[in-house]
């Protein structure tokens, strides 16, 4: 890790954030982190990771590019239109900042191989639009102790929430959905503004977690909803009845 010009080089704009600093620095150097999806969420937050400097970022994904992204998936190109999202993202974000590492799994997650998500890192962002996949990783990210950010968009409103062990969980805040009960994208719209809203929010929350700080957005869910500029947040309890009562 060159250490030398943190305060005039690369990060030196973040850097000289009286609440980074070069030790903050370090510590973002150092961090391993899991996204989960690379669509919408996923454009938004390992870019801002990318660029931030993050050690290792570890990308998963099963999907191919569809021209129907390149509206709001700001890793891709026209030239991408076919071939799978990892193997395109990789490559911009290779070129974006070269410092961090980039793996890449191009597979959906689900509770069979849901262990990749949490192994050695040293937090979780959630940039899924199914939920199954979701309650997987936030019951392996509480049994493993790992932070897990939340984050939904969808047509013109998004939520995010930090879910730490100890705190309310998102099967405390959802119950059980049914992902076929739930529209698509492609049925509901989405407005490119909200998704760059949820996953900077993400992000923001992301650095308290490797400034090793406390999340701001525990017990709490924050929504946006781009349509009426509401802007608001809700306590979330933890509840007796979820199936991951004993981390709470
Ligand atoms: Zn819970």
């Amino acid at each position: 890790m060159n250490e030398n010009n943190f305060s005039t080089g690369r990060y030196s704009r973040f850097v000289n954030l009286p609440t980074i600093g070069v030790e903050g620095m370090k510590k973002i150097r150092r961090a391993r982190v899991s996204i989960v999806g690379a669509g919408g969420l996923g454009s938004v937050t390992a870019t801002q990771l990318t660029a931030l400097g993050v050690g290792h970022l570890r990308l998963f994904d099963k999907d191919i590019v569809e021209l129907s992204n390149l509206q709001r998936q700001m890793l891709y190109r026209e030239k991408d239109v076919g071939k799978p999202k990892v193997n395109a993202a990789k490559k911009f974000l290779e070129k974006l900042n070269p410092d961090v590492k980039i793996e890449i799994i191009q597979e959906e997650v689900s509770t069979r191989n849901v262990d990749l998500v949490t192994d050695n890192v040293d937090f979780v962002i959630d940039a899924l639009d199914r939920f199954t996949s979701r309650f997987a990783i936030n019951k392996k990210c509480l049994e493993s102790d790992i932070p897990f950010l939340f984050g939904a968009v969808s047509g013109l409103a998004g939520n995010v929430m930090t879910v730490v062990r100890g705190g309310a969980c998102i099967e405390c805040l959802f119950g059980h959905i049914d992902d076929n009960a739930l529209p698509s994208s492609a049925e509901t719209g989405i407005h490119p503004s909200i998704i760059q809203l949820i996953g900077s929010l993400q992000i923001a929350e992301a650095t308290r977690v490797m400034l090793k700080e406390k999340p701001l957005l525990t017990n709490r869910l924050l929504f946006i909803d781009i349509g009426s500029m509401l802007f608001d947040s809700i306590k979330i309890k933890s509840r007796n009845k979820c199936s991951n009562a004993k981390y709470h």
